[in-house]
């Protein structure tokens, strides 16, 4: 995690399959710095995150695949 983005708000995010969640994020997860769920860092390995919404005038938020596959 990022230490100095450990900041909790509420957002409302747009997920890819149309929902609107509203959530409580980190200001990285909010940011797509980190995974929605488990808050591993996304960064060099972005192959291993996939987008899953995106919270508008923020950024695209994003999972880890490991967290993705335990949903499914
Ligand atoms: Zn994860």
């Amino acid at each position: 995690m990022i230490a100095s983005k450990q900041t909790v708000s509420a957002y409302t995010v747009h997920m890819l399959d149309g929902d609107v969640v509203g959530m409580r994020l980190t200001q990285a997860q909010a940011e797509g710095y980190e995974c929605l769920t488990c808050k591993t860092e996304c960064g060099q390995g972005l192959e291993a995150f996939r987008p899953v919404g995106n919270i508008p005038n923020v950024s695209r938020v994003f999972c880890c695949v490991a967290c993705l596959d335990g949903v499914r």
